[in-house]
């Protein structure tokens, strides 16, 4: 929004302007407090949409139907900060985090604490994270996961390792061990995951270790925090045509000149503005594709039970409700029926077939 000076007359134009300035603000606000804000609609929902797995929209824009949660403890996963509900994902995502907590398994990582994924329905959070909105987005701790079963209460407060240093930005490499990399690099060799963000301090570590195959190095991203967990993206799945994905990244390692810039001035300038509200504060639904009404409309599946991941490459849950035939959504004439089953399987491209699990004392 501009204001023009010239149409603002008087004798005194910039007390006029600051004045018509507070004013605008004030209707803005006004506008903002009377539209519920998405956050909330979504922040609210404790279950997913019964409707087959679907992401609408992009990864910090969007939502998302069918949904599955991850178990809270696998034989190599727990799940922290349980209180928050965000355990939710595209089954293809919660499948993939199977694999590659066995993965990982046998190459030497204990085990995964597995962090924020999305709400049950996605959208924006209440706090934190601008993406996690279409359930394609996951957050693994680069702590392993201790030989024993934490409390609720311990996962709840819990600290993780921070493994950059907050000044230099350089990985601190008393902590750094060669299965960290061991680590990222299986985690960037599936062919689902598009991106892994890290921080530039760890990209760099990378760059300047890796030895031998680096090709992967390409799905590391540098990005801001990331600094005690790595975060997963995948691609748009198959039964999405309303998903957006992001453009290709690009086919060089990412070690030279787009990483040099994160260890200039530049990207740790203070915030001048640390209080302004974040995207996800503002938005209402109308900022979100119009599809994520017809999730938040769409009836809650049984019981979180009923939609938990059971392993083994297949997106389960039998027991949840028959909806009544949704409505078709607009603009979905690619997509999978509307009318589709709940939680059926979806299409065998993209899910990781299951393997035999690795012996219980694997990497313990
Ligand atoms: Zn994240």
């Amino acid at each position: 929004m501009t204001i023009s000076m010239r149409s603002l007359t008087g004798r005194r134009p910039f007390l006029t302007a600051a004045l018509a300035i507070v004013a605008l603000a004030g209707l803005v606000a006004g506008a903002i407090t009377a539209e519920p804000r998405a956050k909330d609609l979504f922040g609210a929902k404790k279950l997913p949409a019964v409707a087959a797995a679907q992401s609408f929209g992009f990864y910090s824009k969007g939502c998302f139907t069918g949904g599955v949660a991850i178990p809270m403890d696998g034989q190599n996963w727990e799940v922290m900060r349980p209180s928050r509900n965000r355990r939710w994902g595209h089954p293809t995502m919660i499948a993939l985090i199977e694999k590659l907590s066995r993965d990982a398994a046998a190459d030497g990582w204990p085990g995964l604490l597995i962090g924020d994924i999305s709400q049950p329905r996605g959208g924006p959070m209440l706090t934190g994270h601008a993406s996690h909105q279409i359930g394609l987005d996951a957050d693994i701790w680069l702590t392993p996961m201790p030989d024993r079963k934490l409390t609720t209460q311990e996962r709840e407060n819990i600290s993780a390792t921070l493994m950059v240093d907050d000044k230099t930005h350089l990985v601190k490499d008393r902590l750094w061990k060669p299965i960290h990399t061991k680590l990222l690099k299986r985690a960037a060799s599936y062919p689902e995951v598009e991106r892994i963000l890290v921080n530039p301090g760890i990209k760099k570590k990378l760059c300047d270790t890796v030895t031998g195959d680096r090709t992967w190095l390409r799905k590391i991203r540098p990005f801001w925090g990331h600094d005690y967990h790595f975060h997963i993206r995948i691609g748009c799945q198959p039964g999405s045509p309303n998903c957006k994905g992001q453009e290709a990244t690009p086919d060089d390692d990412g070690c030279g000149k787009p990483l040099a810039w994160w260890f200039t001035e530049e990207p740790w300038r203070p915030n001048k503005n640390p209080d302004a509200p974040k995207a996800r504060d503002l938005m209402t639904m109308a900022n979100l594709p119009k599809q994520c009404q017809f999730v938040l409309d769409q009836p809650d599946a049984d019981s979180a039970e009923a939609v938990t991941y059971r392993g083994g490459g297949v997106p389960i849950a039998a027991r949840a409700p028959e909806p009544d035939a949704p409505p078709p959504i607009a603009g979905n004439a690619g997509g999978l029926p509307g009318a589709a089953n709940a939680f059926t399987a979806t299409p065998e491209i993209g899910i990781p077939l299951p393997r035999r699990r690795p012996p219980a004392n694997v990497g313990q």
